[in-house]
């Protein structure tokens, strides 16, 4: 049967009337009003962000949105469809709170809790001169697919939180609150491409951000007035050894640049590479020509939609995926069956998106052939016997915003 790729899976004009309708049920009084930060897909620059080197994401049009209203006790209040229990905290006690009591707080409050310290901090402002707040997050963001619900919600939180305590922090700054939140008040190691993509974004359009200046450039992708689609295809698959694998791949770059004489892998060329692979122990010198040659693939990328447009970029996306499988080796079967088929359905280009280990696939797809390469992508997995993927398309969309 015919599984065609949908708008979604969710993505509701009505979301934001969601946490409305939330903040009405576990607060008992109507918002101040809705502020919104979108999801985000990474179009090509993978394990480059911790080389200090350059990505391309951007902002999906499914949002997590929060309804905000102010209380005069100075409490700091959170809730979620997630969770059945809202989480309060004193304002005054936030900055003890965060990070060593972290493990205290539960964990999906982490990220907005964890935002209103880092936010307070960054301004330097005390906590105890801020109004206190309730908070309601609904959200379309799919979890853990590799769209980046958590770059979402610190989004909603910081853009609400900073225009209702007068904070006057620009968009970049904001994206580093995202940051230290997720860092120290939730303990993920990340990167800041998400938070960037989901505060920076805008319509038809990708960030490419420079991971080691923070400087960020709105790229014209152009899917739509070239007839094209971007298809996401969520394996499904969270592999438990993706934490592990993450940290060996960072220390390989670590010990790469080192060993290049480098202070990160930015600054090490495809012209190098030669000289790499006579220092390196071959395990190694994959890392790094993926790495290098990823950022390479970044650069044409950007070139090339400058130049040609966005029916160009296939085989870099295409060399992209050949590279995380082969040298990075961070792909699973479901991935690698995902691109291959979208591939063989006649997709301009595929690649897996993300950390790897498992989540999601995209592919660059005419429109008229979106329901091939759904259809071939479902029937390849059945065949090889995987869970049936989740596959939907997605548009570049605006960044954080009021409502
Ligand atoms: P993703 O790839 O989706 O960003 P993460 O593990 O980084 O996956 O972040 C997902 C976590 O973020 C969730 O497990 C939850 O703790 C938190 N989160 C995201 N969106 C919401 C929300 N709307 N309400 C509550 N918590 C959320
Ligand atoms: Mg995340």
């Amino acid at each position: 049967t015919d599984a065609p790729a949908t708008d979604a899976p969710g993505a509701r004009p009505e979301a934001a009337q969601s946490a409305r309708a939330l903040f009405t049920e576990r607060f008992d009084a109507v918002p101040l009003g809705t502020w919104s930060a979108p999801g985000r897909v990474n179009l090509i620059g993978e394990h480059t962000d911790y080389n200090d080197g350059f990505v391309l994401p951007f902002a999906i049009q499914h949002r997590t949105h929060v309804a905000l209203g102010t209380r005069a006790d100075g409490v700091i209040r959170v809730a979620s469809t997630f969770a059945d229990d809202a989480v309060e905290v004193p304002l005054a006690e936030l900055n003890a709170l965060f990070p060593d009591g972290r493990e205290t707080v539960a964990e999906w409050a982490r990220y907005p809790l964890g935002v209103a310290w880092a936010l307070q901090r960054a301004a330097g402002r005390d906590p105890v001169t801020l109004v206190g707040v309730d908070l309601a997050f609904a959200s379309d963001v799919p979890v853990g697919a590799g769209l980046s619900s958590s770059a979402a919600i610190e989004g909603a939180t910081a853009s609400a939180l900073a225009a209702i305590w007068g904070i006057d922090l620009d968009r970049t700054a904001l994206a580093r609150v995202g940051r230290t939140a997720e860092n120290e008040a939730v303990g993920a190691p990340t990167g800041i491409m998400d938070q960037m993509a989901s505060m920076l974004g805008r319509a038809d359009a990708a960030i490419f951000l420079d991971c080691r200046s923070l400087e960020a450039e709105v790229i014209d992708l152009g899917f739509a007035d070239a007839g094209l689609e971007l298809v996401v295809i969520d394996t499904g698959v969270s592999h438990s050894h993706a934490t592990g694998g993450y940290g060996e791949r960072r220390a390989a770059c670590e010990r790469g640049a080192e060993a290049m004489g480098a202070s990160a892998l930015r600054d090490v060329s495809v012209a190098d590479l030669e000289r790499a692979q006579e220092l390196l122990d071959d395990v190694t010198f994959r890392r790094v020509r993926h790495v290098v040659t990823e950022n390479q693939r970044v650069l044409d990328t950007v070139a090339a939609l400058a130049a040609e447009g966005p029916a160009s970029v296939g085989p870099l996306l295409v060399a992209s995926h050949a590279s995380m499988r082969d040298d990075f080796e961070i792909s699973v079967p479901e991935l690698d069956t995902a691109v291959e088929a979208a591939l063989a359905a006649g997709a301009i280009g595929a690649r897996m998106t993300g950390g790897g280990f498992g989540g999601a696939a995209i592919a660059l797809v005419a429109r008229d052939g979106v329901g091939a390469v759904t259809d071939a992508v479902t029937a390849a997995f059945t065949d090889a016997g995987f869970a049936a993927p989740t596959i939907f398309t997605v548009a570049p969309s605006a960044g954080a915003a009021r409502d």
